[in-house]
């Protein structure tokens, strides 16, 4: 039997990252997934629809004439998502990862089984890590069918394209699909029983996405929950609570996950669930079973790219004898929506609840966007430091490039950077990047200020 240091079950973004972490340390990995690598940030069109919005903005109008476009666009997708599967499959190759295909479970702490399409195989490994990642969680009063009511990751498994839709969800994901679907030319609803879009997030963020959905003619419906829907002949009819009601030709579930667990076979083991079946973990990612870790997704809570990428390391580091953390503050959030948003660590109204005295520096800025329909866009930039360690502790941003600046900053932080730290860095033409420099500076100046 073929013995290793580390089996990781589930190639998607926390499973990934864990077998490249364990080989780094020069530990021998593998990893098992049972369709294709990548997980739902490759599968699930979140990738694909991303790069299309950003690349292909033409075939997207085309669609609103011609129905036969959206065909071409969803294949398109899979397209994208093939490629970059197999440009992963030969990363983790390249990087001395052993890849096997095929259904990994658990047959007890240090052996792993695993169904392939030719029979059943097991290795010995001295850890584990569990990374199967989660799939929508339907409420019970929803009659879902995938036909007329779809979860998020099978968004393009819709034949055609629907003349309205109902996409129920506050996060990240429901407002990617909204911004995509509104691009194809659907009439968009976006409903959740929360009273705003991105929970959690600094309010000035919050009302720049809500504005931008508005001005890209999306309807939000706040603050309502789903009280019933009826499905005739040709539409489906939503009742809110309040009274609203509406038709819709489909609806799209962007909230809910669920850990997929099912094949794991760990319901023998002796490992702590949520009421979800979602895996409890302690603060180094390892389960109530000793040598077993988990990461990602599959731990019940909102899936995001980021965090699970950085579960998949710490868990890694861990399962090899570390004894690493995870800290929160420094994942990057990133918000679907134009302008991009993007944020990091705490925002200033909220730094009190860390124990953090907050000083922010502010850029801003407003642009005429050309066209008919032209909308004034307001660019803000804030970065946030603690008055006595003048260290960062957070940065918000609503600009170009914003996914890619909060990982710099993410990294300052990381680096436990004072904000003097990055004054002498130089800012390349980008008004982003000279937006940030501007915010920088202004924060500084506050700070030498004491104010
Ligand atoms: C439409 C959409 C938009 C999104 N937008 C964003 C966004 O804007 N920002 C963001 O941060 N995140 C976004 N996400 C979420 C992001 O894609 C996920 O958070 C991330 O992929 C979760 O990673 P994971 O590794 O935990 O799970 P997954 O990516 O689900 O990977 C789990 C993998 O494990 C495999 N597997 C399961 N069971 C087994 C088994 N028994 N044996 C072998 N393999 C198994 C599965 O096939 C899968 O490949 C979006 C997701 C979707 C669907």
């Amino acid at each position: 039997m073929n013995e290793f240091d580390l089996a990781v079950i589930g190639g998607g973004s926390a499973g990934i990252a864990a077998a490249l972490r364990a080989s780094e340390m020069k530990a021998k990995v593998c990893l098992i997934e049972k369709n294709r690598l990548g997980g739902g940030h490759v599968w699930h069109r979140d990738l694909m629809i991303r790069s299309i919005l950003k690349e292909d903005p033409a075939l997207l109008k085309e669609t609103v004439k011609d129905a036969g476009v959206y065909k071409e666009i969803t294949g398109r997708a899979k397209g994208v998502s093939s490629l970059h599967s197999n440009q992963l499959e030969k990363q983790i190759k390249t990087n001395g990862v052993n890849f096997l295909k095929g259904t990994g479970f658990v047959i007890n702490k240090t052996e792993v089984g695993i169904q392939t399409e030719t029979g059943q195989e097991s290795i010995r490994a001295k850890a584990i890590i569990l990374a199967p990642g989660s799939l929508t969680r339907f409420p019970q009063e929803i009659p879902f069918d995938n036909k007329f009511i779809f979860a998020v990751e099978d968004a393009l498994k819709m034949e055609d394209l629907p003349p309205s839709l109902l996409i129920v969800g506050a996060n990240s994901l429901a407002c990617l699909m909204a911004r995509f679907f509104n691009e194809l030319g659907c009439r968009v609803f976006l409903n959740d029983g929360l009273p705003h879009i991105g929970e959690g997030l600094d309010p000035d963020l919050v009302s720049a996405i809500e504005k931008s959905m508005k001005i890209q003619k999306v309807k939000l419906l706040f603050g309502k929950r789903i009280v019933s829907i009826f499905k005739d002949d040709e539409q489906i009819n939503i009742s809110l609570e309040g009274g609203v009601k509406f038709p819709v030709h489909r609806i799209l579930f962007a909230e809910n996950h669920q850990p997929d667990i099912q094949d794991l076979q760990v319901l023998d083991l002796d490992l702590r669930l949520g009421e979800n079946n979602e895996i409890m973990v302690d603060d180094h990612m390892q389960t109530s079973t000793q040598g077993i870790f988990a990461a990602g997704s599959v731990m019940g809570r909102t899936p995001d790219f980021c965090r699970s990428r950085l579960e998949g390391n710490v868990a890694a580091e861990n399962a090899l004898g570390k004894l690493n953390t995870i800290n929160n503050n420094e994942i990057p959030y990133v918000f679907e929506s134009l302008p991009e948003i993007a944020s990091v660590g705490c925002f200033a109204g909220q730094a009190h609840h860390f124990g953090f005295r907050a000083v922010e520096g502010t850029w801003e800025s407003y642009f005429e966007q050309g066209g008919e329909d032209s909308n004034r866009i307001n660019e803000l930039i804030k970065i946030v430091a603690d008055k006595t360690s003048k260290k960062v502790i957070g940065a918000q941003l609503i600009c170009e490039g914003a996914p890619e600046l909060i990982s710099h900053i993410s990294m300052a932080m990381n680096k436990q950077m004072k904000i003097s730290d990055l004054l002498p860095v130089t800012y390349t033409w980008s008004p982003s990047m000279q937006g940030l420099g501007y915010a920088i500076r202004a924060c500084h100046q506050k700070l030498r200020k004491g104010s």
